[in-house]
């Protein structure tokens, strides 16, 4: 049985302090480690009850793995995960069980997330059996107003995933992340499948969620335009480390680290975004052989000498009160 230590409660729900997750390669005819792939490295965050924290990068910059992490579903190599208090890091598999109700996954593919061979309402009511909410009566209920929460018909209770559109499947995903009653919800590229039309429609009931019950996202995704709709703060990940982190209104209006600014110049619908372009070229580089001292010194127009053996630390700018934080030796 875990407790909750004096103080839980009072400072940021989550609480992410040096988090690395490190995967080892092995090799030589003794499958020894010979290399490590250092997928989360050093990543440290805070998230407040009912904001949302928007974590954007390139494809493989360690965004879905540090969301995991978090989340317990991969193991953390280093580093701290306070949770209300708690840090899940330490904790066995039965420790962990407890915290699980309060912390619930949305995946990016509705439909792949879904069991083809069970109902909607048999899945949205497994959660609430897994973790014994409710009576039997009672759960039918809960399923019930799940679904009008996410809004869809109570009618479509006996359906099967393959019955909806994409949309329709990632609202019954939201519903069974929702079924727990979580404090803590990490979004992975949860509308990247989606038409833009309906793209919209989901974000729009996130953020209402959130609003309504104060959950934390974590809202993962590639897509600039779309943090920018649902984020408080956003956190710009490359190479497994945050290089940018700060207000949304802030990051998004006065970019400051060169790769933000060549992210949000490649992204011409953002609001605000800075009229001189930085083009980004070439690829993100192997995470398995990050380059010497700053990682994104190959691709970055604004390169110097240092920059090329030191690795820069992330630090305020615009002032210590403004939260804007940025790992840049241009600063
Ligand atoms: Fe560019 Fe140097 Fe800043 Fe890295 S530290 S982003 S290479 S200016």
């Amino acid at each position: 049985m875990v407790t909750l230590p004096p103080g839980a409660g009072t400072g940021p729900l989550l609480d992410v302090r040096g988090l690395r997750t490190y995967f080892p390669v092995r090799g030589g005819l003794l499958h020894r480690v010979v290399a490590q792939v250092r997928a989360v490295d050093d990543v440290s965050f805070t998230l407040d009850q009912g904001t949302t924290l928007g974590l954007v990068g390139e494809s493989g910059c360690g965004k879905s793995t540090l969301g995991r992490t978090v989340l317990r579903l991969r193991p953390a190599t280093a580093g701290q995960i306070l949770f209300d208090g708690t840090d899940l890091a330490r904790l066995s598999p039965r420790e962990l069980e407890p915290w699980r109700r309060r912390m619930q996954l949305v995946f990016q593919d509705p439909y792949a997330s879904l069991s083809p061979r069970r109902t909607v309402g048999q899945t949205l009511r497994e959660p609430l059996d897994h973790h014994g909410i409710g009576t039997p009566t009672s759960r039918r209920d809960r399923v019930a107003e799940l679904l009008d929460v996410v809004g869809l018909s109570p009618a479509v209770l006996d359906r099967y995933p393959h019955e909806f559109s994409g949309g329709q499947r990632q609202r019954v995903g939201i519903a069974r992340a929702l079924a727990v009653d979580p404090d803590l919800i990490v979004a992975d590229e949860p509308v990247s499948a989606l038409d833009v039309s309906v793209q919209s429609q989901v974000l729009n009931l996130i953020r209402r969620l959130q609003v309504e019950r104060g959950i934390a996202f974590l809202f993962i995704s590639h897509d600039l335009a779309v943090v920018q709709h649902v984020s408080d703060q956003v956190g710009v990940m490359y190479l497994g480390r945050l290089v940018e982190l700060g207000p949304a209104r802030r990051v998004y209006s006065t970019p400051r680290h060169p790769y933000t600014q060549a992210l949000l110049a490649a992204v011409p619908r953002v609001e605000g975004s800075p009229a001189d372009r930085v083009l980004l070229q070439g690829e993100v580089p192997s995470p398995l052989r990050p380059p010497p001292g700053c990682a994104f010194h190959a691709r970055c127009p604004r390169v110097m000498e240092v920059c090329r053996h030191e690795a820069p630390v992330l630090k305020d700018v615009d002032g210590p009160g403004a939260g804007h934080r940025v790992a840049c030796h241009l600063y």
